[in-house]
């Protein structure tokens, strides 16, 4: 069996050494031009080459859990593809949207500019109750959010494509039910994947739909996020702030204005990184389930585009 790799952004010795010691009779290559014909890719954003030159995969395993980029090559039709479920980013965003959430609600960026000015004052504690958290996205990583925000006694609401019943969470379905979602939502978190549907999904029109005060954590992708909405709705005072970890363009350009706003708050895409190790082991147990001929979790349906 042969394995092609090829990712942008990441060193491939480690990820080639992972994988050859996870799957010892497999030749394992790193992906060149004219490179021979393999069994299986293993990808992050490769060049549209490396799928010409690969027409006989049997399957193409993606490390991350979106797979937009990866969609939007010309990928030979019936070409499976596998998303990572989980790997060690669950948690890590769980932790990452709880912080974002927490920060927000207790007012801590607040404290920190007092305790810089020297200053030692209170500020009155929040009702919770009033502060409910809805989840755009109840997928593998909305779920593991939704559990862990709940921990923290939010109120918490989701909203998924089909229905989802998940125990603690007010679930919602459907463009129908979009907008009674968001109409009792104070803290959005979108974490959609990004499809036809789902881009420009946060704009003037649905956040404006929030709670007064509202607060948006986007941790899904840049592009379901309409910036000058964003903005608008900020000046004018209807939403509180937010918490932006993807842009549309990355890394975000010198002198964008979510720089330096001082109600947003950036990061560099870094809310859930690919774990190489947990990686490999599940890449590693799916491709040996593929070869048994056994089904496996995460396969992509990309007529839908996730
Ligand atoms: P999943 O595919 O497991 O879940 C996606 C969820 O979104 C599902 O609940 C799905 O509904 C819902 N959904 C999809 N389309 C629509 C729609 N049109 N309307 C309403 N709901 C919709 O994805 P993950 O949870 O694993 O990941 C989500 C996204 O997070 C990824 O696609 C990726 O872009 C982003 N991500 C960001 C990272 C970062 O570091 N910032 C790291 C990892 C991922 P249904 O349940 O009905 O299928």
């Amino acid at each position: 069996m042969r394995i092609v790799f090829s990712a942008t952004g990441m060193k491939a010795a480690p990820w080639l050494a992972g994988l050859r010691e996870a799957l010892p009779g497999a030749e394992v290559l790193e992906w060149q031009p004219g490179a021979p014909p393999a069994d299986y890719g293993v990808v992050w954003a490769p060049p549209q080459a490396f799928i010409d030159e690969q027409p006989g995969l049997k399957a193409l395993f993606n490390l991350g859990a979106g797979v937009d980029a990866l969609l939007r090559l010309a990928l030979p039709p019936g070409l499976q593809v596998v998303r990572l479920d989980d790997a060690g980013m669950a948690v890590q965003m769980a932790e990452f949207v709880c912080h974002a959430l927490i920060r927000h609600f207790r007012e801590l960026d607040a404290y920190e500019r007092d305790i810089e000015a020297g200053t030692w004052s209170y500020r009155k504690p929040r009702d919770r109750a009033e502060c409910p958290v809805g989840i755009m996205g109840l997928g593998v990583l909305g779920a593991r959010v939704a559990q862990a925000v709940q921990q923290f006694e939010f109120p918490v609401r989701g909203w998924s494509r089909s229905p989802r019943a998940l125990p603690g969470v007010e679930c919602f379905a459907g463009a129908d039910q979009l907008d009674a979602f968001l109409a009792g939502t104070r803290v959005l978190v979108c974490l959609l994947p990004l499809t036809s549907e789902t881009e420009n999904i946060l704009n003037q029109r649905t956040l404006s739909r929030l709670l007064p005060g509202a607060f948006l954590i986007n941790v899904a992708r840049g592009a379901h996020l309409v910036e000058a909405d964003l903005l608008a709705l900020l000046d004018s005072g209807q939403m509180a702030g937010a918490a932006l970890d993807v842009f549309r363009t990355e890394p975000l350009p010198a002198g964008h204005p979510f720089w330096t706003h001082p109600r947003i708050t950036v990061t560099p895409h870094t809310s859930a990184r690919t774990l190489r190790e947990a990686t490999i082991v599940q890449v590693a147990a799916k491709l040996q389930a593929l070869e048994r001929g056994e089904p496996i979790a995460g396969v992509v349906e990309t007529k839908r585009g996730y």
